[in-house]
C-alpha cells in the first residue's frame, strides 16, 4: 500500500521533482526513477510544464474533497503540489480571464484513470462556481455531475483490463456565462461498443437486471435503483425511466431466445421455431408490440421482389440468431443514444439573454477510451478504438511538439530541433480513401455476393504489402503470432496489435433487417417508438445503403479532431492529463517498471519534457504580459514611455532581476521557469 500523503505535506526534495522539467538529467532512467519515487510517497501527480502526468493509485487517497479544493482555488499552477484540481483551476481561470474556449484532453490506456480524472475535474468546477447560489446554475451543476453516473451505467462494462471500462468516448462541453458559472453543457459520445454478445447477459447484469419469470425485473438492487433515481432527478420523466427499464429487460430476454429446426410433422412443418416461446411473450409485452409479429419478425424477413411485390423469406437457424443479436445490439445502442440526447436536452443552456447569445464560453473535457495494447486477437471495436487513439496522438504531436517548434522558429528563438515519431502514416493506412483499411472494408461490405474474410484480407495484403506499419501472416510467414488467412497486424505508435478479421465485415455492415425497425417503430410505447424513426419506411422504399459502422466512426473522429483543433486556446496553452496505469493486476501501490516505461514511451512524455526544457514554461505576447504585470514596475505604470512593448517588458523584468530566465521573441516573451511567473504573480498580489 502507498503511504498516505496529506495535503499538508509540502513538496520537499524527498518527494522527487514535482515537474519533470526540473530533472537534472533527462534520461528514461531518471524519468522512471522520479515517477517511481513520487508514486511510492503517494505523489501520483507530476507536471511536465502544464501537462499533468497521473499514475492510477488503485486505492483511495485523501487528495480530494472540499478541503483540498479550497487549497487550489484561485492559485497559480505552481503554488501547490501537482494536482488535477490545479489543472482544472488553470483551465477555468484561462477560460474566465480571456473569455476564450479551452479544453482538457485526458488520455492513457484502459484502466489508467481517465474517467476518474474527468470526474475530479467536474467536481472541482462544480465546487468553485456559483458563489451566489443561483438556482438555475445549481440545477445545471447537479445534472452535469449526475449525468456521469447515468452514462456510466449504460456505457461502461467490466473488462479484463478495467472493471469499469468506458466503452464509449465522451467529449463534454460545459458552457459558462459571463460570470463564469456553468449554465449548460453538451455531450458527444463516440462509438458505444455494442456490449451484448449473443446471449451473454453479463453486461446487463451490471444494471442488475436478472432473469425473472415475470415480466418485471429484480430492481431491488441498490445501484440499479441508484441509476434509475439519478435519471429521474436529472429530469427524465417517470414514464421515460419506466420505458428505459422495460427496453433493457426486453433486450435481455431477446438475447436469450434460441432457435431450433421445427419437427417435420409438428405445427411448423419443418422450418424454423423458437425454443421457448414464453420469452417471445416477454419481449412483446416489454416492447408493447404484438406477440405474433415479434415471432414472425424473428423467424423470417420480408424482401422486395421487384416493384411493390413483397415476399416473406424464412431464416435459417444461423440467420435468425444473427438477426436477433443485431436487433438486441441496435436496441441497446439506440437506448444509449436516446439517453445522451435526453441529457443534452436537459443541459441545453436556458433563458439566455439574447444580447449575450453565443457569448458563452466553453471548457471541453475529453475522456476517450484508451489504447488497447493487448497484442493478439483484437476485433473490429478495438481496431476503431486504436484508430481513434492514433488520431488523438496525431493531434497531440501536431499541437504540442510541432507547433511549439514552429513557433520558436517563427519568433526567432534559438532552438534545437527535436526528433519525434510522426504517426500520420498509420492514420493514413486506416483512413485513406479507396486503399485505406476502412475503405477496403466498405468495398467488401458493398459487394452483393458472399464476401469472405479471406478475400478482404487478401485485398488488404495487395494494397499494403509494402506498408511499413502493416503485415499479415501471408506476407510474413515467419510470424507465428498470427494465423494464416485470419489476422493482420498494425504497428501502432503504442505497439504492435494483431487483429482477427473475423466479424469485421458483419460489424461494419451492421445491418439490421427493416422488419425489426418497423416492429419497434410500431410499438405502443412512445419512447421506444421515437428511437426508431427509420422503421417508418416501407421495405420497397429501403434502397439506399446506410453508411457503414466504420465510416460513421471515421466521420465522428474527424469531427472530433476538428472540434478540438478549433479551440484557439488549445493552440496557445493546452491542458493535458496523461494517465498511466501502474500494473496490469489493478493492485494498489505497485508500479511495474517495464509496464510504465512502455506507456511513457508511447505517450511521448520524454520528448515532451525535452521540448519543455529546451523550451519555455510559458509564453505571452508582450501587450498581454504588460497588461497583467505593468503595475509591478515604476517604468511601466500606468503606461510606459519606452520605444516598444518589448523594451518595456525588458525594463520590468530587469527591475525584478528576472531577465536571465527569459528569451525575447519577435512578438512574445518566452519564460523558461515557472518560478518566474510565480514571483511576478506574488509581487502583483502584494500591491
Ligand atoms: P477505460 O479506458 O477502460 O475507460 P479509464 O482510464 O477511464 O479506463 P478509470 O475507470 O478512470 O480508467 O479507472 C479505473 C479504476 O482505477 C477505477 O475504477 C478506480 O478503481 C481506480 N482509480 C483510477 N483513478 C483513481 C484515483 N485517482 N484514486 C483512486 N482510484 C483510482
Ligand atoms: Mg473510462
Amino acid at each position: 500500500m502507498l503511504p498516505v500523503g496529506t495535503m499538508e505535506d509540502e513538496e520537499g526534495p524527498e518527494y522527487g521533482k514535482p515537474d519533470f522539467v526540473l530533472l537534472d538529467q533527462l534520461t528514461m532512467e531518471d524519468f522512471m526513477k522520479n515517477l517511481q519515487l513520487r508514486f511510492e510517497k503517494g505523489r501520483i501527480y507530476t507536471y511536465i510544464g502544464e501537462v499533468l502526468v497521473s499514475v492510477n493509485p488503485y486505492q483511495e487517497l485523501p487528495l480530494y474533497g472540499p478541503e483540498a479544493i479550497a487549497k487550489y482555488q484561485g492559485r497559480e499552477l505552481y503554488e501547490r503540489p501537482p494536482h488535477l484540481y490545479a489543472v482544472a483551476n488553470a483551465a477555468y481561470k484561462a477560460m474566465k480571464r480571456r473569455s476564450r474556449d479551452t479544453c482538457i484532453v485526458i488520455s492513457g490506456e484502459s484502466g489508467a484513470g481517465k474517467t476518474e480524472a474527468s470526474k475530479h475535474i467536474m467536481q472541482y468546477i462544480a465546487a468553485v462556481t456559483n458563489p451566489s447560489q443561483r438556482a438555475e446554475v445549481e440545477r445545471v451543476k447537479d445534472v452535469l455531475l449526475k449525468s456521469t453516473c447515468v452514462l456510466e451505467a449504460f456505457g461502461n462494462a467490466r473488462t479484463n483490463r478495467n472493471h469499469n471500462s468506458s466503452r464509449f468516448g465522451k467529449y463534454m462541453d460545459i458552457n459558462f456565462d459571463f460570470k463564469g458559472d456553468p449554465v449548460g453543457g453538451h455531450i458527444h459520445s463516440y462509438l458505444l461498443e455494442k456490449l451484448l454478445r449473443g446471449s451473454e447477459d453479463q453486461e446487463l447484469q451490471r444494471l442488475h437486471l436478472e432473469r425473472n419469470p415475470a415480466m418485471a425485473l429484480d430492481s431491488d438492487e441498490k445501484s440499479y435503483q441508484g441509476v434509475m433515481d439519478a435519471m429521474r432527478i436529472i429530469g427524465f420523466s417517470p414514464e421515460e425511466v419506466e420505458s428505459a427499464h422495460r427496453i433493457l429487460a426486453a433486450i435481455l430476454h431477446l438475447g436469450n431466445i434460441e432457435f431450433v429446426e421445427a419437427e417435420e410433422n409438428g405445427p411448423q412443418k419443418g422450418g424454423l421455431a423458437v425454443a421457448d416461446e414464453t420469452l417471445v411473450g416477454y419481449v412483446a409485452t416489454l416492447t408493447a408490440t404484438p406477440r405474433d409479429l415479434v415471432l414472425r419478425t424473428l423467424l423470417a424477413r420480408t424482401v422486395a421482389s421487384g416493384g411493390r411485390e413483397v415476399i416473406e423469406k424464412s431464416h435459417t437457424v444461423a440467420e435468425a440468431s444473427y438477426a436477433r443479436d443485431a436487433c438486441a445490439k441496435a436496441m441497446y445502442q439506440r437506448l444509449f443514444e436516446w439517453v445522451v440526447d435526453k441529457i443534452n436536452g436537459i443541459m441545453e443552456p436556458r433563458g439566455r439573454d439574447p444580447r449575450r447569445d453565443g457569448k458563452d464560453t466553453v471548457i471541453g473535457v475529453l475522456d476517450i477510451y484508451g489504447f488497447e495494447v493487448f497484442p493478439v486477437n483484437r476485433n473490429f471495436e478495438q481496431f476503431c478504438i486504436n484508430y481513434c487513439n492514433e488520431k488523438l496522438q496525431q493531434l497531440f504531436i501536431q499541437l504540442i511538439l510541432k507547433q511549439e517548434q514552429e513557433e520558436y522558429e517563427r519568433e526567432g528563438i534559438a532552438w534545437q530541433t527535436i526528433e519525434y515519431f510522426n504517426n500520420a502514416t498509420i492514420v493514413e493506412l486506416v483512413e485513406q480513401p479507396r486503399r485505406g483499411i476502412l475503405a477496403v472494408l466498405d468495398e467488401a461490405c458493398s459487394t452483393a455476393g458472399p464476401i469472405t474474410d479471406r478475400i478482404f484480407l487478401q485485398t488488404l495484403d495487395t494494397h499494403h504489402r509494402h506498408h511499413p506499419h502493416y503485415s499479415s501472416r501471408q506476407l510474413c510467414p515467419t510470424d507465428k503470432t498470427m494465423e494464416f488467412g485470419r489476422d493482420f497486424q498494425i504497428k501502432h505508435y503504442a505497439g504492435d496489435v494483431t487483429y482477427s478479421v473475423e466479424g469485421f465485415i458483419d460489424k461494419n455492415r451492421d445491418s439490421l433487417f427493416q422488419d425489426f425497425k418497423r416492429l419497434l417503430y410500431n410499438s405502443m410505447d412512445p419512447t421506444l417508438r421515437a428511437m426508431w424513426p427509420d422503421g417508418q419506411q416501407d421495405i420497397t422504399e429501403v434502397t439506399k445503403r446506410p453508411l457503414t459502422a466504420g465510416t460513421l466512426f471515421k466521420n465522428s473522429m474527424v469531427a472530433l479532431v476538428e472540434n478540438l483543433a478549433s479551440k484557439p486556446w488549445l493552440l496557445e496553452e493546452p491542458f493535458y492529463v496523461r494517465c498511466i496505469k501502474p500494473n496490469e493486476d489493478k493492485v494498489a501501490g505497485r508500479l511495474d517498471e517495464a509496464h510504465c516505461r512502455h506507456q511513457v514511451e508511447y505517450l511521448g512524455l520524454l520528448e515532451n519534457v525535452r521540448v519543455r526544457r529546451a523550451g519555455f514554461a510559458s509564453r505571452q505576447p508582450y501587450p498581454r504580459f504588460l497588461l497583467r504585470y505593468k503595475m509591478t514596475c515604476e517604468y511601466t505604470w500606468p503606461n510606459h514611455l519606452l520605444g516598444s512593448d518589448r523594451e518595456a517588458v525588458g525594463a520590468l523584468l530587469e527591475q525584478h532581476g528576472l531577465q536571465g530566465d527569459v528569451a525575447f521573441g519577435h512578438s512574445k516573451l518566452f519564460i523558461r521557469s515557472p518560478r518566474t511567473l510565480v514571483t511576478l504573480e506574488q509581487s502583483r498580489a502584494r500591491l
